[in-house]
This record gives C-alpha cells, sequence and structure tokens, in this order.
C-alpha cells in the first residue's frame, strides 16, 4: 500500500466502488437487502477460510491473502450499501465509536470479554 493509498477517506473508496459499479450498470441489482445479503455472503466467505482450523494454527500467505480478498469484498458491499442507503459510513463508524466508549469504559473493562450488560 503506498502513501496515497493510506490517505484516501472511506467517501472516497465509496466514489470508486459506485465508479466501478456504474460502468457495468450493476446499480440495479443493488437494492438494500440485496446489498445487506452480499455483506453476510462475503463475511461467511471470510469466516469458511478459518472453518475448521485451530486457533494457534500458523498463517500462511495463500490464506493472508484470501482473507485480504473477503476483507475488501465485505469492505466494498458495506460501501455499495451505504451509497445505496445514503448512509455516511465514516460517520456511523465514528458514533458507533462514541457510543461503544460510554458502554464500555476501559478502565472498567480493560482485559475483560464480557458484554456491557455483565459488568
Ligand atoms: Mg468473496
Amino acid at each position: 500500500m503506498n502513501e496515497t493509498n493510506d490517505l484516501k477517506s472511506l467517501s472516497q473508496l465509496e466514489d470508486e466502488v459506485r465508479a466501478f459499479s456504474d460502468e457495468r450498470d450493476w446499480g440495479q441489482f443493488h437494492s438494500p437487502r440485496n446489498l445487506a445479503m452480499a455483506v453476510s455472503v462475503e463475511a461467511s466467505e471470510l469466516l469458511e477460510l478459518y472453518l475448521w482450523s485451530a486457533d494457534g494454527e500458523a498463517r500462511t500467505p495463500e490464506r493472508t491473502a484470501r482473507a485480504a480478498e473477503e476483507m475488501a469484498d465485505v469492505l466494498i458491499c458495506l460501501l455499495n450499501l451505504s451509497s445505496r442507503t445514503g448512509i455516511d459510513l465514516q460517520a456511523a463508524v465514528e458514533a458507533k465509536l462514541a457510543k461503544n466508549e460510554e458502554k464500555y469504559p476501559a478502565d472498567q473493562v480493560r482485559g475483560q470479554a464480557k458484554k456491557y450488560d455483565e459488568y
């Protein structure tokens, strides 16, 4: 990844994803329902890479490359969905992180995997 890519915002990536879709006239298939399902399918493809593997199993360059592709697929589907619904994904992530800060104060939950209503 070069420096230019490091500085790309989510909205710039969203523009690139939208252009890719527009060039192929795929927007007609991109209903929020279809895109939400696509997010789940791509997340499942990511999960499949780890199915039946042990936690300590060695990471191979091939598996890492395949995981990167599936993670990219998930994000591309999310960017298509945010574009279609008009949801500002960057703002949504920032808002959710702020909410999580309140739900999970670091001084109360550090080192614990409990849900917010269990501590
Ligand atoms: Mg995929």
